[in-house]
């Protein structure tokens, strides 16, 4: 009833479809229905239902739902009212081209950033894997891709933000306005405001992309080249990669994993007759922008297998959309909408040979049930003063372990096994001191987020008490609990 008083112009349902929508997530690991979903039309409507739930004296939460791509339910709540930010575009991309960004809602997807930006030969620099994700889901995680050790992560490049706060005030704010705001947002995790504009760098787009691929059986080899491309940032475009990522391959079938529209059916790759004798193989993938010269002075330093360099070329869009197509492809098998227990980890530089042993030659067991990323980034393109949480070293890896539960296979493909390998792989971590870094992190108690931010703890505990004193936003990341719900605080 408090809410129906609002005069909004946007959409407050209850509405079956609505709501069952809002309940879930990409992870389909549970299920919470919120109160009602709202269909924001502007920012102003978004800071009337989160000034009314500040203000309100029976308390209910707020939290944005950008495209639900989340793993565990970081954008339910059962409490209150889900803000589904993306499917309502309050506002259409803004291109402004002499100075090249361009101001788009907050719940716009980035394939639609990037095709509005393209019409003016102009595309945002840093990207994740794919594309059907939200500008405000991202830029509460980091956003990374290949191209983050370069150009840092997608929080590294955004000029502006207009934020709804917790309190239910629209502010803008940058690096010279309200900047404690600017940085608590970034990497958040939805805990400061909703962000409902954001004002996004862009560079002149490449029009075409040289994508290859490169097989080693050695890790150390593999990783030694990874990051000697990655030290490479601060040369001239003609002399690095545009983007450098990686990827392991346990299992035979994996060459052709879904993350994989590469390796052609007309020319499959064998594993076995690139004499890895069953062993793991690791693939480093890099991309050149096509016009260049391919940078053959970095090819030469490379320690690859001879004879297992596979090149293709691709308009850059369909570079950028191409974990899209496998989607479209697993979709109509039914291999999408299946539970997908997913872990990301950060992993320190210096003990990422020792994660290779225990887990990718360890736990796992040379069996897997989906893509399992590994590349190297570089500490000083992400800037401190953000929220995100990196491990303290100055080159650190993203191992992402991207599977799906299959309950119809083999018991190794169930979910319960996934989730107890997961947490096997996590006590290994603990175990052997390696000071990892959940990325996306999922946590419960109030102890174990303390542990995750470490030094960096106080300053999100005081920005949370500055930006959502009441707590009512993005409850589903399960940080903090809303004030209403408890008279004393869990963080105290
Ligand atoms: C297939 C797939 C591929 C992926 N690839 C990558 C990748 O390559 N790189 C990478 O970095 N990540 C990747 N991710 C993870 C993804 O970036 C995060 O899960 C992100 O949160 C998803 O965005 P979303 O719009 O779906 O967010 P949601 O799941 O809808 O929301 C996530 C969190 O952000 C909050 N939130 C949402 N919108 C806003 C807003 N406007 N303002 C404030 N808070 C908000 C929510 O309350 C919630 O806490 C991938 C995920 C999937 C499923």
């Amino acid at each position: 009833m408090e809410l129906l008083r609002l005069g909004l112009d946007g959409q407050l349902t209850v509405d079956p479809a609505d709501m069952e929508v809002a309940s879930l997530d990409f992870g389909m690991l549970g299920k919470i229905e919120p109160l009602a979903v709202l269909h924001p039309s502007s920012a102003q409507d978004v800071a009337r239902v989160v000034k009314a739930a500040y203000g309100s004296a029976h308390g209910f939460t707020v939290s944005a739902r950008g495209h639900g791509h989340s793993i565990n339910g970081q954008a339910q709540t059962g409490k209150g009212v889900v803000v589904q930010m993306s499917g309502s575009r309050a506002v259409p991309p803004r291109v402004v081209v002499g100075e090249r960004y361009v101001d788009v809602w907050g719940g716009e997807l980035w394939i639609d950033v990037l095709k509005s930006t393209l019409e003016h030969g102009l595309a945002p620099k840093s990207w994740t894997d794919y594309l059907y994700l939200s500008v405000g889901g991202t830029l509460s995680n980091a956003g990374i891709s290949g191209q983050a050790f370069n150009h840092g992560p997608q929080i590294n490049n955004v000029h502006e933000l207009d934020v709804v706060t917790g309190k239910g005030e629209l502010l803008t704010c940058s690096e010279e306005k309200n900047s404690e705001l600017f940085y608590a947002v970034l990497g958040g995790l939805g805990q400061f405001g909703i962000i409902t504009r954001a004002r996004i760098a862009l560079e002149p787009a490449p029009q075409r992309v040289r994508w290859i691929r490169v097989l080693y059986s050695n890790f150390m080899a593999f990783t030694g080249d990874q990051e000697y491309l990655i030290s490479l940032h601060d040369r001239p475009a003609s002399q690095k990669f545009d983007y450098v990522e990686g990827f392991v391959i346990v299992d035979e079938g994996l060459i052709n994993n879904w993350r994989s529209s590469f390796f052609s059916p007309r020319n499959p790759v064998k594993i076995s007759s690139l004499g890895s004798n069953g062993s793991i193989l690791y693939c480093l993938e890099i991309t050149k922008n096509y016009d260049e010269s391919t940078a053959d002075t970095v090819d030469q330093r490379l320690n690859f297998i001879p004879a297992s360099v596979f090149i293709t070329d691709l308009p850059y869009l369909d570079f950028l959309d191409r974990v899209h197509k496998a989607e479209l492809k697993l979709r109509t098998k039914g291999l999408w909408e299946v539970p997908h227990p997913w872990l990301n980890l950060f992993v320190p530089k210096s003990r990422i040979g020792d994660f290779d042993k225990g887990v990718f030659k360890g736990i796992l067991g040379n069996k897997t049930s989906g893509p399992i990323l590994v590349y190297p980034m570089n500490k000083n393109k992400w800037d401190r003063r953000s929220s995100a949480v990196t491990p303290e070293e100055d080159v650190f890896y993203l191992v992402a372990l991207l599977r799906s539960a299959l309950d119809d296979r083999e018991e190794i493909h169930s979910l319960e096994y996934l989730k107890k390998q997961n947490r096997e792989i996590l006590r290994f971590c603990n175990d052997a001191g390696i000071r990892v870094k959940q990325y996306l992190p999922h946590y419960t108690s109030q102890e174990e987020w303390m542990e995750h931010f470490g030094d960096g703890w106080d300053r999100f505990y005081q920005r949370k008490m500055e930006f959502d004193p009441r707590k009512i936003l993005a409850t589903g990341q399960q940080i903090f609990r809303p004030n209403y719900l408890t008279s004393s605080t869990m963080a105290s």
